[in-house]
């Protein structure tokens, strides 16, 4: 479970201090699968590294699966990204002289598995996102959903609670979007809590909630209405 309270970020720039998120106070439950939404400059990647644990809070309490993040020392925060969360990003971030299944491998190397139990692992996610026939593929012999596709077997290979996707259909285009969202949906309903940014209304429908974020604050919290309907 993620629990922000109060929440504040401030950059500095030389002299000047910069506030980009004001007074963030957001809980989001395990199971749970949350679009963040708003414009352009809003804050949504800046609380994404505070959620990911990428970057720190300047104040405030954040706590994720009962560890106290802003308390925590770098080597903490990164077995603590290292268990919990996995990322996606907008473009995608493949090795590119690695192949599918070394790239979905790395991330487990830092989990002290041996090498075969990684190699099991990597082609275990590798069937789960539809690309047990391309594993030895490198990125660019592969489509834009298909990179997508191994970048969430990478996330999904350590078998994380969170996953942490910013604008994960951004570059891609609607039907690759659909079969990304639909495996999100899939992993959400085996238990992995999924919390996403995006603009695209189509993508965010797949949500069961959406917070909006506007200059720094939370403006909306709400959860999709097909979800009141079920
Ligand atoms: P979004 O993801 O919603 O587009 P960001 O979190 O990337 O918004 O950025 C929010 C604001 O913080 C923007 O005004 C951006 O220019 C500023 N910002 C982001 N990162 C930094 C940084 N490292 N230093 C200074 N300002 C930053
Ligand atoms: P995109 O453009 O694909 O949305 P960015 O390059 O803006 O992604 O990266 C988003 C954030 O994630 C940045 O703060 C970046 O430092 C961080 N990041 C990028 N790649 C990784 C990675 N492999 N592991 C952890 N953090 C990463």
């Amino acid at each position: 479970m993620i629990s922000l309270g109060g929440v504040e970020k401030t950059y500095k720039q030389g002299t000047l201090s910069v506030p980009v998120l004001y007074e963030i106070s957001l809980e989001i439950e395990d199971g749970e699968f949350a679009a963040i939404m708003g414009p352009s400059g809003s804050g949504k990647s800046t609380l994404m590294n505070i959620i990911g644990c990428l970057d720190r809070p300047t104040s405030g309490t954040y706590v994720l699966n009962g560890v106290s993040i802003p308390e925590a020392d770098e080597a903490h925060l990164a077995k603590v990204r290292n268990e919990y969360i996995g990322f996606v990003f907008q473009h995608f971030h493949l090795l590119p002289r690695l192949s599918a299944v070394e790239n979905v491998e790395l991330p487990l190397v830092y989990g002290g598995l041996g090498k075969k139990e990684r190699r099991e692992r990597a082609l275990e996610a590798l069937g789960k996102v539809g690309l047990s026939d391309r594993v030895h593929h490198l990125p660019n012999q592969l489509s834009g959903g298909q990179k997508q596709r191994v970048a969430i077997a990478r996330a999904i290979a350590n078998r994380p609670a969170f996953i942490l996707a910013d604008e994960p259909t951004g570059a891609l285009d609607s039907k690759s979007g659909e079969q990304v969202m639909e495996i999100f949906t899939q992993l959400n309903q085996e238990g992995t809590t999924i919390i996403m940014v995006t603009h695209e209304d189509e993508v965010a429908a797949y949500a069961r909630r959406r917070i909006m974020i506007r200059d720094g604050r939370i403006t909306e919290d709400r959860r999709n209405t097909h979800e009141l309907a079920r």
